[in-house]
């Protein structure tokens, strides 16, 4: 998988190769990530991108032909069978989220847009972007932060990037529902005890519990979660237990 990024700030966006699992997963060539600045793409003499709105009104906005120089050299350097996709990071996107991750995963990779100040010649947009996708309802002053999201979120679930494929496989929202809570040593501490039954060695009671917790936080946490998906009997009944035991007894039931 090959990702390439299009940042007026590429060093920045390329930290991500020095951290974490991901930043692992990038060194050993798992995947692999170029960060491409449009300022290497224009004949203007001060490598200017910018320019004032059309309309008036404060603020610059990202020219259309240094992104698109741009992409022509991605387009060059990729040489895909399968066309990778440009995404362009915007707060009028489709909101990113684990389904967009995990089809994303399966391609071939793609393509970020970062934008910059007011936002992006809407030509550029209508003529060169397959989706706009936002991190979320709030404004931030570049697409390089959402990119990183999206970059990190889909890494890790390219396989030999986390260290256990089962870790990516057990996250919140992999099968629709929250994770369970965790817990590790010491057994019992200032900050409370650990639920006994992981103490036990009992793995099928431990596998219950968790699965009911999932499924328990999710109903108190996120219930529109649990109105897209078909619960199992055996699901049901774990739900059925948490809520019957939610309120009168502690969560490590
Ligand atoms: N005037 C624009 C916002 C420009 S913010 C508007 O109101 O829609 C500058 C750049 O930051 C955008 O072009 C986009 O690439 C990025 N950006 C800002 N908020 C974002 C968000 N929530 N999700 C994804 N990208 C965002």
């Amino acid at each position: 998988m090959r990702i390439d990024a299009v940042t007026l700030f590429p060093e920045w966006l390329l930290e991500i190769e020095r951290y974490g699992v991901v930043g692992r997963g990038l060194r050993e060539q798992r995947l692999s990530l170029a960060a491409w600045n449009p300022r290497d793409y224009t004949d203007h003499p001060t490598r200017r991108v910018d320019d004032r709105p059309y309309g008036g009104g404060p603020g610059m906005v990202m020219q259309s032909a240094p992104l698109v120089a741009t992409l022509d050299a991605i387009a060059a350097q990729r040489g895909d069978n399968e066309r990778a996709p440009v995404l362009l990071m915007s707060p009028q996107g489709e909101r990113f989220d684990q389904r967009w991750a995990e089809r994303l995963a399966v391609g071939p990779g793609f393509i970020v847009v970062c934008g910059r100040y007011e936002g992006i010649d809407q030509r550029f947009i209508d003529t060169h972007v397959d989706a706009e996708i936002s991190a979320g309802d709030m404004v931030l002053s570049g697409g390089e932060l959402p990119a990183m999201m999206i970059i990190d979120a889909v890494a890790r679930l390219v396989s030999g990037v986390l260290g256990d494929d089962r870790s990516a496989a057990e996250d919140s929202f992999a099968n629709a529902i929250l994770d369970h809570p965790h817990y590790t040593r010491p057994p019992s501490d200032t900050v409370g005890d650990v639920p006994e039954v992981l103490l036990s060695g009992d793995h099928a009671r431990i596998e219950r519990w968790r699965e009911k917790q999932a499924l328990g936080r999710t109903w108190l946490r996120r219930p529109d979660l649990l109105d897209e998906i078909d619960l199992s009997a055996r699901q049901r009944t774990l739900l059925a237990e948490f809520v019957a035991e939610y309120g009168r007894e502690p969560q490590d039931k």
